[in-house]
């Protein structure tokens, strides 16, 4: 197989978005974080809080499984590469996995076991029959024909085979991946492995074009339920949101739709930056023809109603909101120390390091954690799941109102434990998730 080549970096090369186009400005520049770890930290302190078993915290301190597939796709060129699939399954003692797949250059085994973690507390705070998953390819979407796009993911689905399945596991978009990455991928699960009753695996991912069993409001769900969970708690901080100012790392599926959602509200957009760069205008950028920029461009660079700044300009830009929607990682000390904002709400899943999250505290700025504020993406996709299961199509209207619901039930239960325990709202997110899951491993205990 001398013609099959890797496309991933080098062991230790860490590469960046800006390093493939040849820049040297850094956009991520904490690059040796231990993700997982820092996930398995937080949960040592919520069990204490929650009085979990020891048992209980050891079972969830690992994933139950790490699939790992290599499989090889024929390139536009002719030659053939060889990718690194993943997919590792968390938890599923309260329902099947479930969790995103993601696209990018950066993907590791560690980030995803973390990564999956949180898709396990996400669903059990938000109180969903589904367990905890995470996936994805380690390589660069863009780098990629679309017609190459489609053999890796389609190669990547039948490689996965039966590990995955509408009452087993069940995908859905996450970073580098759209709903047309689920259709893909619903038709090789089709063809496949699910070709004797292909209406009764229509759930096996979430995420598709409605066109073929996607839900309505899937597509601005993420959003939707952080602009949500940032209206509930400017209520309760008297905070009137009408003409306040937003950051927002990260233009993609969720920060696009924060920001057109929050500008509904009054809010005004006036600094923005995903992979290659950052912008800024005080008067506040026109959020919807910025998302028809992105769609049509794939990124910020080069739209014109804005001025180029550096990253650490960006972070220091006076506004009230910084909601970051990119990756892990993002907000340490330096970040956090530069910040002019009042909220951080966590759109991304993990974007401040510990010590980033210790130096807002010191400062006085609040924090709206990943496991809450992003769990309108995997609530809609329960949506999706149920509606499959009984062919039915819900209005947009019918599926707003319930997400709404669900995200005030889980700030809620957040606030709740808060108070009863007197910590921060992170460690209340994994405490009312790990009170649910140790209650599920008492009822059942462990087999034999
Ligand atoms: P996406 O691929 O649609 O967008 C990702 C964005 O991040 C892009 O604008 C990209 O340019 C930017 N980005 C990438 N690398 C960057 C870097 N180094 N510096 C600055 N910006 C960078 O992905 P998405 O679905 O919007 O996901 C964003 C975050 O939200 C991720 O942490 C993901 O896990 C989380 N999330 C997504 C969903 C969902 O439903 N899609 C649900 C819950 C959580």
């Amino acid at each position: 197989m001398n013609d099959l080549k890797q496309p991933s970096a080098p062991p230790g090369a860490h590469r960046t978005a800006s390093d493939e186009r040849g820049q040297s400005s850094a956009v991520e520049p904490h690059s040796r974080y231990h993700f997982f770890r820092v996930i398995q930290s937080y949960l040592d302190a919520a069990a204490k809080l929650a009085g979990t078993p020891e048992h209980v915290r050891s079972i969830l301190s690992e994933p139950k499984a790490e699939i790992i597939v290599h499989f090889p796709v024929r390139m536009d060129s002719g030659e053939y590469r060889l990718f690194k699939g993943y997919r590792i399954q968390h938890n599923n003692i309260l329902g099947p996995y479930k969790g995103g797949m993601r696209y990018h250059e950066h993907v590791s085994l560690d980030d995803l076991k973390a990564l999956a973690a949180v898709m396990t507390w996400k669903c059990a705070l938000m109180d969903l029959p589904f367990g905890g998953a995470k996936g994805g390819i380690k390589f660069n979407p863009r780098d990629v024909s679309r017609d190459e796009l489609s053999r890796i993911t389609r190669r990547f689905f039948h490689a996965l085979g039966s590990n995955i399945g509408p009452d087993y596991d069940i995908p859905a978009p996450d970073v580098g991946t759209n709903a047309q990455t689920m259709a893909w991928a619903l038709d090789t699960y089709m063809n496949t492995v699910g070709m004797v009753s292909k209406q009764a695996v229509l759930g096996v991912v979430t995420g598709k074009p409605v066109s073929v069993g996607g839900t309505h409001g899937r597509e601005k769900a993420t959003g939707q339920g952080i602009v949500h969970t940032i209206r509930f708690w400017a209520e309760r901080n008297k905070f009137d949101l009408q003409g306040k100012k937003l950051i927002l790392q990260g233009y993609g599926n969720v920060g696009s739709n924060v920001a057109v959602l929050l500008s509904h509200l009054g809010v005004s957009l006036v600094g923005v930056g995903d992979h290659t760069g950052y912008l800024v205008n005080p008067e506040g950028f026109n959020t919807y023809r910025l998302k028809q920029y992105v769609e049509k461009n794939g990124s910020i660079a080069g739209y014109p109603n804005g001025s180029k700044i550096s990253r650490e300009d960006f972070f220091s830009l006076q506004a009230d909101l910084f909601v970051p929607a990119a990756l892990e990682n993002q907000v340490g000390p330096a970040e956090a120390e530069a910040l002019q904002v009042r909220l951080v709400a966590e759109g991304a899943n993990g974007p401040c390091s510990p010590e980033g999250e210790a130096v807002l505290q010191r400062r006085g700025i609040d924090i709206l954690p990943d496991v809450l504020v992003n769990a309108g993406g995997v609530t809609v996709s329960y949506y999706e799941w149920v509606q499959n299961r009984r062919s039915e199509q819900w209005t947009l209207e019918e599926v707003d109102e319930r997400l709404e619901r669900a995200m005030r039930d889980g700030y809620e239960r957040m606030e709740h434990f808060a108070r009863a325990h007197h910590c921060d709202f992170r460690l209340a997110c994994y405490g009312v998730a790990l009170e649910r899951l140790a209650r599920a491993y008492e009822a059942r205990e462990i087999f034999p």
